[in-house]
């Protein structure tokens, strides 16, 4: 029988009552077990002296009781004193009956295992395991490193350790490899059951540091597959939207050349390109799914306009989201500029749209009379009906994932027609790790700034020269230009970056009395923050100090000055995309890097990084080397590919294989594809039938 199916009761010793309580951690099947890997693991195959032991340490002694005594200091408990000639050990009880009391008796002999602390009266073991060696013969040491596995209450360690036992030594033999040989030998992996045998049964001496770090061929053995199996799931669900219908835009383009005849500038090549990309895409008959890379200021939204036109033409409606509403704002206003003097209705649909006036857009939106809503994830709440939403246009990608994209999906379906998606992202990352990460999508990229763009120059200036700082505010704003001062999040709490933030904006407005100056942070109302992002737009507000509520994607060209306090603290991502704000207009700009010394290595390759280029697949591609791209893609961030034992920093390397790998497993075993993903997606991730 399959072990991949294989109930767990199949399984010696488990009844429906511990498989219940198994289920608990996720362990259902025969193969869940040897894909339950260990936290870490004890050293029972040698015997230590005492003399030798170390505080902090795990250990197996024997020794004999001389000393055994019930003492009441603060609490009850019984101390014994153990010695095997070498050196002296306290065992400490704080629960135990008479009859342990009788058997820890003076002279007895015994086996312990337990860790070893600095007591009191030199070093001690607390409720250590013990076993007599006196009279029988003990049991002789451990052959392998004992493994401790993640457990849950109501299951205990040793139940779990004689169910792993037990599968690897009547099942282990009967998992398949899916791997080809020639990948193993390529990559130096061990084979799977050499790789499981080894995690879960370390010969002694092995080095379990390496299996902890997960640097260890057996731990990378099954890292690898992990990714493959991440990676093969999504080409899979690929090809199944390949099957789907979507609804094909075939219109001749009059509203696209109206637009663009109107605009006051040229699309780029790479515009045009990526445009041409996507038109082609939504006059197919299946979904698109298409991710567009493109740095800030690339002018990735009048692309995204122009390819809403092309639904719109068709008799579609398109849905704009945002992931915040001073972008979504944004949005609106840039959606309804350029596409309602070519007649066609814009509403935009937020959270704090209430009442009648939600009512209102509701209405338009499902009696088809809006062509386009813009807004945040509220425009796929429940009640939000559509007519016959052909495209969904999602800003900032890297905050949905695979799952949010497929449930933008089902709710805009109609029939058995799914609308096509385009996901635009400021958040560059190298094309094979596009590739490997969101294999479900097809990826563009606008490789270039719109002309006239000049570099933003940017300095890195430690926070002691703070006063050489104002004064260059006080040139722009001489110059009518406008100035952002970025505080950004330092502790780990709001309360903490506001604090920063309102004592900066008051010495600031110190400094200069004359300027005007606001202050926008995250503790705003909506209504409070859009009014001041206007007033800055607007140009009213010459100085805006900021905590992080400073979005991606927020257009002012005038602002030609970024000061960001605390630099060395920001990430190198995070810090391109702060002073992708500035340089919009046609202005010389600055950015400068205030800093807190001493720099750390890392705080001074970033900053260096930033002095020295501007390009955001530059900056990708070193952020990359310097953090690898789980920092990068931010993996605490929702969307990213939750995995059990890869992990997207450690294991880079292996993921430049994965896609070759899974190609040729594509076409040689394509048998293979089902059992892999399910071996470590499971039944989860059955995306695809949402
Ligand atoms: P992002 O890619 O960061 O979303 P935006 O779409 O906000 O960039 O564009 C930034 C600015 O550049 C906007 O003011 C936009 O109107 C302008 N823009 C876009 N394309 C061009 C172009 N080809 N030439 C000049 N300006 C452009
Ligand atoms: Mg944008």
């Amino acid at each position: 029988m399959d072990i991949a199916t294989l109930p767990v009761t199949a399984l010696k010793g488990v009844g429906p009552k511990l498989a219940d309580k198994l289920k608990r951690l996720n362990l259902h099947t025969v193969q869940d077990v040897l894909f339950h890997l260990p936290l870490r693991y004890q050293d029972r195959t040698r015997l230590m002296r005492i003399g030798s032991l170390r505080p902090g340490r795990e250990a197996v002694v024997e020794g004999e009781i001389e000393l055994a005594d019930v003492v009441f200091r603060g609490r009850r408990s019984l101390i014994c004193r153990v010695s095997d000639g070498t050196g002296h050990l306290h065992l400490r009880f704080f629960y135990f009956n008479a009859i342990q009391q009788q058997n820890l008796a003076r002279g007895r002999r015994l086996r312990l295992f337990g860790l070893v602390r600095f007591g009191a009266v030199g070093l001690e073991m607390i409720h250590p395991e013990y076993e007599f060696t006196d009279g029988a013969q003990p049991a002789p040491a451990e052959e392998n490193l004992t493994p401790v596995y993640p457990s849950t209450t109501g299951v205990h360690q040793l139940s779990l350790r004689k169910i792993a036992r037990q599968t690897l030594e009547k099942h282990l033999n009967k998992i398949h490899d899916w791997l080809p040989p020639v990948v193993l030998q390529e990559l130096k992996l061990p084979t799977l059951t050499e790789a499981l045998a080894l995690v879960h049964q370390p010969p002694p001496h092995t080095p379990v540091e390496l299996l902890a770090e997960g640097k260890h061929p057996a731990v990378r053995r099954l890292a690898f597959e992990e990714l493959l199996a991440h990676h093969l799931s999504l080409k899979r669900l690929r090809a199944q939207m390949q099957t789907e219908k979507a609804p094909v835009v075939t219109g001749a383009g009059e509203l696209i050349k109206q637009l663009l005849a109107g605009l006051p500038f040229r699309l780029t090549p790479a515009q045009e390109r990526v445009l041409h990309e996507i038109l082609h895409d939504l006059g197919q008959q299946h979904p698109m799914q298409r991710l567009v890379q493109g740095d800030v200021g690339s002018g990735k939204t009048i692309v995204a306009a122009l390819a809403s036109l092309g639904a719109i033409e068709s008799g579609l409606q398109v849905a704009v989201m945002a992931p915040t509403e001073l972008l979504a704002d944004q949005h609106l206003k840039n959606f309804s500029g350029w596409l309602e003097p070519l007649g066609i209705s814009v509403v935009g649909l937020s959270g704090k749209l209430n009442g009648r006036a939600r009512q209102n857009v509701l209405e338009k939106i499902v009696a088809g009379r809006a062509a386009i809503a813009v807004g945040t994830q509220a425009l796929f709440q429940e009640g939000v009906e559509f007519s016959d939403l052909g495209l969904i246009v999602v800003d900032e990608q890297h905050r949905f994932g695979v799952h949010q994209r497929l449930a933008l999906r089902e709710k805009g379906r109609r029939g058995e027609r799914r609308p096509h998606q385009l996901i635009m992202t400021a958040t560059p990352i190298p094309r094979t790790l596009a590739q490997s990460l969101y294999a479900d999508l097809d990826v563009s990229v606008i490789d270039e700034l719109p002309p006239g763009r000049q570099p933003v120059e940017t300095v890195a200036i430690p926070s002691a020269r703070r006063a050489d700082v104002v004064s260059r505010i006080r040139e722009a704003c001489t110059a009518g230009r406008q100035v952002y001062w970025v505080c950004p999040l330092i502790e780990e709490s709001e309360t903490l970056e506001l604090e920063t933030a309102t004592d900066t904006a008051e010495a600031l407005r110190e400094a200069f009395p004359d300027l005007r100056l606001a202050l926008i942070h995250g503790r705003l109302k909506p209504l409070e923050k859009e009014k001041i992002m206007a007033a800055f737009k607007r140009g009213e507000v010459q100085l805006l100090v900021a905590t992080t509520v400073i979005e991606v994607g927020v257009d002012v060209p005038n602002a030609s000055l970024m000061v960001i306090e605390n630099a060395e603290r920001l990430g190198l991502s995070q810090l391109h995309q702060l002073r992708g704000r500035i340089g919009r207009g046609s202005a010389e700009s600055h950015c400068v890097l205030l800093y807190q010394p001493p720099l750390s290595e890392m705080a001074r390759a970033r900053l260096g990084a930033m002095r020295e280029t501007s390009d955001g697949f530059e900056i990708a591609r070193r952020d990359l080397e310097m953090r690898g791209p789980g920092e990068l893609l931010g993996t605490r961030q929702a969307g990213m590919p939750q995995f059990h034992i890869a992990d997207l920093l450690r294991d880079r390397a292996l993921l430049e294989h994965v896609q070759s790998v899974a190609e040729q497993v594509l076409k040689e075993y394509p048998e293979r594809v089902e059992p892999i993903v399910r071996r470590w997606r499971g039944s989860a991730e059955e995306y695809g039938r949402v």
